[in-house]
């Protein structure tokens, strides 16, 4: 909360106190997990049939669009959710990413587009071994290529992780090699885990590799004592639309955070739904717990807790957002820059990146057309 005690993302968690934050400001909120190269997908084509379960929804939809991304379509793509997360109040993004026809500066591309609207960005290459390819050692080229990627970012000082698809899509020795090349640079793996019950071993294949400082994604299908270290990601809008179940992320022991998945970076709408969803399994759940995995972000990306937004509701305090909608920044500041004035973007033309946008989701539109 922002009184007496400063304005420290520290000092906005719940107190325990009951105290209600009688503040319009907050530090700027963090989306644990997102994939901005999905901003252009919205109102793509149909696949070419009906997917019945997630792992078709993974085959016909996101693997598809994952191939038919060049880097032109990806700088726009993370221009507009980059954009669109600074209008959401959120001004740091865990960003996980695949793009196969367009690996090499992938993440530089991401990373650039995210420095230039003014938002804090982490970066990750989802190495996995699904597109085949040669294999050496038991990594194939593409999982060779991915790594190389993250390897490549993080060497010229690009601020991340290590991406890994998931288990499930990936050998063992590229797993081993993802977490190696983790260690290597002093970060950790940030990699889906058990969304699907395709990935339910999981916890097999990573437990050995596990630390602190990795990201797990989702574990929907994940036992209460996985073995694995870590921060886990809940996802709750993505879990609801993938229908692969409730995460119910209040009985890890792990710390919990909150991320979109890649619909969005609206951190108060995440926060809302992952409450109602808790409260839908659970009637005596509190938005406290909601509000908590929200702050979590602020232990991923530190940084972003020096940041400022000024809303436009003046009781940011969980148990009266939780039934609060439509709440906007009116302001935000990042490292000390005015980013956002009035709600409108000082740094980019607004409407000049949405047209861009819908330019290059055009051209990937055509794209998918032409994909079997
Ligand atoms: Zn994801």
């Amino acid at each position: 909360m922002v009184d007496s005690k400063g304005s420290s993302a520290g000092a906005f968690l719940p107190s325990g106190d009951d105290e209600v934050n009688i503040s319009p400001t907050t530090p700027g909120l963090v989306c644990a997990h997102h994939h901005l190269y999905s901003a252009l997908a919205r109102g793509m084509p149909a696949p070419p049939r009906t997917p019945r379960e997630f792992s078709e929804i993974l085959e016909l939809v996101w693997w598809r669009l994952d191939r038919a991304l060049d880097l032109e379509m990806l700088r726009w793509s993370a221009m507009l959710g980059a954009l669109e997360a600074l209008e959401s109040g959120c001004t740091a993004l865990i960003d996980h990413h695949e793009s196969p026809e367009a690996i090499e500066g992938s993440l530089s591309v991401i990373a650039d587009a995210c420095a230039e609207v003014g938002v804090r960005a982490s970066c990750a290459y989802g190495v996995t071994d699904r597109h085949g390819g040669g294999r050496a050692g038991g990594i194939s080229e593409g999982a060779r290529r991915g790594l190389d990627e993250n390897d490549r970012f993080l060497a010229g000082g690009g601020q991340g992780m290590v991406g890994m698809h998931a288990a499930f899509t990936s050998s063992d020795d590229t797993i081993a090699a993802a977490a190696e090349l983790a260690i290597r640079h002093g970060v950790g793996v940030h990699v889906h885990v058990a969304e699907g019950p395709a990935d339910a071993d999981a916890p097999e294949r990573l437990r050995q590799h596990s630390k602190p400082d990795w990201l797990l994604v989702h574990g929907v299908h994940l036992a209460d004592d996985h073995g694995l270290a870590g921060t886990i990601v809940h996802n709750p809008r993505s879990n609801m639309n993938n229908a692969v179940g409730y995460a119910r992320p209040s009985r890890f022991a792990n710390p919990v955070a909150l991320g979109t998945d890649g619909i969005g970076a609206a951190m108060l709408d995440e926060f809302r739904l992952a409450y109602v969803r808790h409260r839908e399994d659970d009637v005596s759940a509190s938005p406290d717990d909601a509000w908590r995995w929200l702050g979590t972000g602020w232990e991923l990306m530190p940084e972003a807790g020096n940041d400022t937004i000024t809303w436009s509701y003046d009781q940011m305090d969980p148990w009266s957002l939780a039934f609060t909608t439509g709440v906007r920044p009116l302001e935000v500041v990042v490292d000390g820059e005015v980013v956002l004035r009035d709600g409108v973007s000082t740094r980019v033309d607004a409407g000049e990146v949405r047209a861009r946008a819908a330019e290059q989701a055009r051209r990937l539109f055509a794209r998918l057309e032409e994909m079997p």
